[in-house]
This record gives C-alpha cells, sequence and structure tokens, in this order.
C-alpha cells in the first residue's frame, strides 16, 4: 500500500512541477527569453556569466591578478570576522543585469542557475569546511513585505535543496533599516550597520555556518552579521555570495 500512495505522491509532484512551468515558464537569468525545457540558460547567454577563475583572495574570494599574493588589496590591511568567502560570477555585465531583476523584478527562479553554479564550483569545498547551516543575510522586515521577497533568502533556500542543508532564516533578525551602502565610504558603512542585527535563537546549534548573499561588495554586512554570530556562540563563519567585483 505505501509504495502505491509513493508512487502517487511522486506522480502529483511531477503534475505539480508541469503545471508551475506551464504557468511561470522558465526564463533565462541574463536575456529572460523562454528556455527550451530542461535547461537553466540559453547557449548564447552563458558567456555572458563570467564565472570567477583562480587566483582569487584566500579571505574574500575575489578574482585578482597576481597569484603570488594571498590576499587582495582590502584583505591585506583589513581583517575581517569570517574566515573565508567564495563567490560565483564576477559582478558585471548580463549578471549584473541578471541581478537587479532577481532583486527588485520579482525574478526569484533565476536562483535555480545561481545555485546549480555556486553548488557546482563550491559544492566539495563546503563540504570540506563541514558546515553545518545556511544562513541569509537577513532583509528588514517592513522593507521584505514591501517587496515581497528576501534574495538572500531565496538563494539560500536553492543553495540548501542542492547541498542539502538547513535552511536558518530566522537565527538573525535585521532590527534596524539601514540606507543603501553603496552611497557610503567604509567607516560609514560600519557605522549604519552597527547594531543592525540580533541573534534570535538562545540556544546555539551550529558550530560552522555558511552565510549567503547576492552581491559582495566591501564585507560590511557580511561581518556585522558575522560579528553576531560568533556572539551568539558560532565559531566558525565563511559565505558564498552570488557575485562579486574584480580585485587587486
Ligand atoms: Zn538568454
Ligand atoms: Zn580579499
Amino acid at each position: 500500500m505505501k509504495f502505491g500512495r509513493n508512487r502517487k505522491k511522486k506522480r502529483e509532484n511531477v503534475l505539480l512541477a508541469g503545471l508551475l512551468d506551464a504557468l511561470y515558464p522558465p526564463r533565462c537569468p541574463i536575456c529572460d527569453g523562454l528556455l527550451l525545457p530542461g535547461t537553466l540558460i540559453c547557449d548564447g547567454c552563458r558567456a555572458q556569466a563570467i564565472v570567477l577563475r583562480e587566483p582569487v583572495c584566500k579571505r574574500c574570494g575575489k578574482q585578482i591578478r597576481d597569484a603570488q599574493r594571498e590576499y587582495c588589496l582590502d584583505c591585506a590591511k583589513k581583517p575581517h570576522r569570517y574566515r573565508q568567502g567564495k563567490a560565483v560570477f564576477v559582478y558585471k555585465g548580463g549578471i549584473r543585469q541578471s541581478l537587479y531583476r532577481f532583486k527588485y523584478a520579482g525574478k526569484r527562479e533565476y536562483a535555480v542557475f545561481y545555485a546549480r553554479e555556486a553548488a557546482d564550483l563550491h559544492g566539495a569545498w563546503v563540504q570540506k569546511n563541514q558546515i553545518e547551516a545556511i544562513v541569509p543575510i537577513p532583509m528588514y522586515r517592513g522593507k521584505q513585505r514591501r517587496r515581497g521577497y528576501n534574495q538572500a533568502e531565496v538563494f539560500a533556500e536553492e543553495l540548501g535543496r542542492r547541498l542539502q542543508l538547513p535552511v536558518e532564516k530566522k537565527m538573525v533578525r535585521r532590527v534596524r533599516d539601514t540606507t543603501p551602502q553603496k552611497n557610503l565610504n567604509e567607516k560609514e558603512r560600519k557605522d549604519n550597520l552597527k547594531n543592525a542585527f540580533q541573534f534570535t535563537d538562545n540556544i546555539v546549534k551550529y558550530k560552522r555556518v555558511l552565510l549567503v548573499d547576492d552581491i559582495y561588495t566591501t564585507g560590511s554586512t557580511i561581518d556585522a552579521v558575522a560579528e553576531v554570530l560568533i556572539s551568539g556562540g558560532v565559531r566558525d563563519i565563511c559565505y558564498i555570495c552570488i557575485s562579486i567585483g574584480v580585485g587587486f
């Protein structure tokens, strides 16, 4: 009997997936055109998503020019609260526009492609670091209500599915809405993020956590959340961002 039920359930899931595809046909994360069944990006658009290549900074994961260097210039002079981070794409061209739509234009389905690439590129690294859970960078509640979703959370969920890791969306809360970081200098960014996050669990369930976000700029946000996790008892923090600028 049990097998029959499972088979029925499986059939229902397949039907549901087909129905969702018909209602929201999967679209290319670069050109937003309709995709051929079973693909996540058009052939022609693949080249526009520039995947990061070695050498990369051993701290933040930014691509650097000089293979002799261990860290990018930023990380060489600035300590971070996280131990190591990785990114998937260079923040320019097609990916830059893709991330804009992912964040502001409701294109949540792009997360499937981003997560597949992230898992292909860094799945082994996540395993080697014995990561126990994924924590998306939280968005201020009012902002999330207005926008409808938090893009970091959407990416985290897809990545969690791929890597079979739990996603903890409520472990850290954003208690202050912060002005967009892009208009601020380093010092202002830090002040802006002071006390913006709060640890919500009273028991520390994990020792090794992976933070995830869409774009890495200076790392101030990741550092601020890492700080809160460390004060809550988490020992080791790494991160994966979908995209990152080129370092020096
Ligand atoms: Zn395309
Ligand atoms: Zn770096």
